[in-house]
């Protein structure tokens, strides 16, 4: 590809959650992380 058409289809994948491969890692890290959040304020 020799141009940007300025699709933003670039954008849009970067900004979303679900389709960005980056973005899907962080968020399953998050909700690992939360999860474990969670457990930890149980015990206590
Ligand atoms: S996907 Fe992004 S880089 Fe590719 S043409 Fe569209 S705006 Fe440009």
């Amino acid at each position: 590809m020799r141009e940007c058409h300025y699709c933003l289809d670039c954008q849009v994948t970067y900004y979303n959650e679900e389709k960005c491969p980056p973005l899907k890692k962080m968020a399953r890290k998050k909700a690992k992380y939360k999860e474990a959040e969670i457990n930890i304020k149980e015990v206590v």
